[in-house]
C-alpha cells in the first residue's frame, strides 16, 4: 500500500508553478506526485487575467527574458503542437500613455529596449487606433509589444496538469498538506487530510501560502499575499483586440517609490524595498499610491480588467471602490467599457517577494527541498518556464546560470526557536 504513495519528487501546490514543474519533471522521466488541497487552478492561477509574453529574448537574455519569452514558447507548444485548446492568442499588447511626462518616460524605455534587442514600438494614438479602433483619441500615445498575448488561465493550468498526468505524474486534488517531515535518510514525508506520501525530493509551489507552508518546516519564506481583483462585462461582440495596459503605474513606480521601470519584462524589474512592503503595490495601507491596469477581451466575449494590488492578509473579497477606480482607468483607455455594466467581480492572491524577484531553486538549511514562488503579478505568464528551469535543476542537479538571481538562499531563513 505505502509504495503506491512513493515517488521521486513530491510537489505541493496545483497552480501554474506546480503543474508546470510536474510536467517538465515527468518529461525527464521522474516519478512525480503533486498534491493540491483544492482543485487544479483553484487559486491565483485560475482567476488571473491570462496575460502572457513580454518583450522577447533580447540580445543577452536574463532571468526575466527566460521566464517571459520561454513561457511564451511553452504556451505555444501546448496549444499548437500538443493539441490543448488553452485559448492561446498573441495579437500583441498596447500600453496606454496618458500624459506628456509619461510619453518622455516611455520613449526612453522603448529606445533602451530596442538597443538591448527587445521588441517594443512607440505608436501615436492615430497609429494605435488603426489596430485597436476603440482606443481613446485623447491619449498621448501607446507602446506596442508584439510578443504579448493571452490564454485562458484555468484551461492552460489544467492542461499542464493533464499533460503531466499523461506522462505518468500522479496529480491529486483535495489533498491538504498538513505536516511535512524529513526522514533520517533525507527523504520526505507529507501528511495530508487523506493519506501519507513519501519522496526523495520535495518541491513547495504553494504561491501566496509559501509562508504558512514554510512554517511547517520551520522555515521563514518571505512571501506576502497580495490581493489582485478584476471585473468583467457580459459577453459582447469582438471589439478589443490586444492585451491592454497603462504606463501610469510603471511611471509612478519608476519615480523610486518601490521599484525601477520595466526594463525587460511584461511588467517591471523591481528594486528592493527598504521597508517591510513588497515593491509595486497600488496601495500603502488604505492609501492608493497609483492606478495599475491590465485586461482585454476573452474568447467568450467578456471584457475583463483589473489592476489593484494591495496587502489584505488572506482576504479575497473584491473591494467595490477599487473596482470603480479601475473601471474609470479602463474607460480612459477604451471609452466603450465605461458604457457597459459590470457583470461580475472576483479576486485572488498573488505571491510577492520582498525584493520583487522570483524565488526558484534549492532551499537553504534542509536537504532535498526546492521552492518555486514569488512570481507576483505575472506568474501565469512566467510560470511555465519557471517550472521548466526548476525541473531541469532537480533532474540534473545543476541550476541554470540565469537562476542565480532567484536563489532562495538570499531570503529563506530558519524560524528562530522561541525557547
Ligand atoms: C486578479 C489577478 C490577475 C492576475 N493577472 C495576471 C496576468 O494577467 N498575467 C500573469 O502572468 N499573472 C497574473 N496574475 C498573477 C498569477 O496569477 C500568479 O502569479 C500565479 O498564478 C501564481 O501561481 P502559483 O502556482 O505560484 O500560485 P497559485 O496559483 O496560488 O497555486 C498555489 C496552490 O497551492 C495550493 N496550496 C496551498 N497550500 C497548500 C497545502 N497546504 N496543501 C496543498 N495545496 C496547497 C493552493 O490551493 C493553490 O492552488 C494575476 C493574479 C491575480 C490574483
Amino acid at each position: 500500500m505505502a509504495s503506491a504513495n512513493e515517488s521521486d519528487v513530491l510537489i505541493i501546490g496545483g497552480g501554474i508553478c506546480g503543474v508546470a514543474t510536474a510536467f517538465h519533471l515527468a518529461q525527464h522521466g521522474e516519478r512525480v506526485t503533486l498534491l493540491e488541497r483544492g482543485e487544479i487552478a483553484g487559486e491565483a492561477s485560475g482567476v488571473n487575467a491570462g496575460g502572457l509574453g513580454g518583450l522577447g529574448w533580447g540580445h543577452n537574455p536574463d532571468l526575466q527574458s527566460y521566464l517571459t519569452a520561454g513561457s511564451f514558447e511553452i504556451f505555444k507548444t501546448l496549444q499548437l503542437d500538443m493539441g490543448y485548446d488553452i485559448e492561446f492568442h498573441a495579437p500583441g499588447g498596447l500600453q496606454a500613455v496618458h500624459t506628456a511626462q509619461q510619453w518622455d518616460y516611455v520613449r526612453d524605455r522603448v529606445l533602451e529596449f530596442k538597443s538591448d534587442g527587445y521588441s517594443a514600438e512607440l505608436l501615436t494614438t492615430r497609429e494605435a487606433r488603426a489596430i485597436e479602433p476603440e482606443a481613446s483619441e485623447s491619449l498621448a500615445g501607446f507602446m506596442f509589444m508584439a510578443n504579448r498575448g493571452r490564454a485562458n488561465p484555468t484551461k492552460a493550468t489544467v492542461a499542464f496538469g493533464d499533460a503531466a498526468a499523461a506522462l505518468g505524474a500522479d496529480v491529486k486534488t483535495g489533498h491538504d498538506v498538513q505536516a511535512l517531515t524529513q526522514q533520517q535518510d533525507g527523504s520526505w514525508q507529507a501528511q495530508t487530510s487523506r493519506g501519507e506520501f513519501r519522496a526523495n525530493t520535495l518541491v513547495l509551489a504553494v504561491g501566496a501560502w509559501s509562508s504558512p507552508v514554510g512554517g511547517l518546516l520551520g522555515l521563514r519564506i518571505p512571501i506576502a499575499p497580495v490581493k489582485g481583483q478584476m471585473w468583467a462585462t457580459g459577453p459582447v461582440p469582438p471589439c478589443i483586440f490586444h492585451v491592454i495596459g497603462s504606463a501610469e503605474s510603471a511611471f509612478h513606480w519608476s519615480s523610486g517609490q518601490g521599484s525601477t521601470p520595466t526594463r525587460r519584462g511584461m511588467e517591471s524589474d523591481p528594486q528592493p524595498q527598504t521597508d517591510d512592503l513588497p515593491p509595486e503595490l497600488t496601495h500603502h495601507g488604505d492609501t492608493r499610491v497609483t492606478r495599475h491596469l491590465y485586461g482585454g477581451q476573452t474568447r467568450n466575449g467578456e471584457i475583463i480588467f483589473g489592476g489593484d494590488r494591495r496587502l489584505a492578509g488572506y482576504d479575497y473579497t473584491p473591494d467595490a471602490q477599487g473596482i470603480e477606480v479601475n473601471r474609470g482607468h479602463a474607460a480612459e483607455v477604451i471609452p466603450l467599457v465605461g458604457r457597459l455594466p459590470i457583470s461580475r467581480t472576483w479576486a485572488g492572491l498573488m505571491p510577492f517577494s520582498m525584493d520583487g524577484k522570483p524565488i526558484i531553486g534549492k532551499a537553504p538549511h534542509l536537504e532535498n527541498l526546492f521552492v518555486l514562488t514569488g512570481l507576483a503579478s505575472s506568474g501565469f505568464g512566467r510560470g511555465p518556464m519557471a517550472g521548466k528551469l526548476l525541473a531541469d535543476y532537480i533532474h540534473t542537479g545543476l541550476p541554470a546560470p540565469v537562476l542565480a538571481e532567484a536563489d532562495p538562499a538570499r531570503c529563506i531563513t530558519l524560524i528562530e526557536s522561541r525557547d
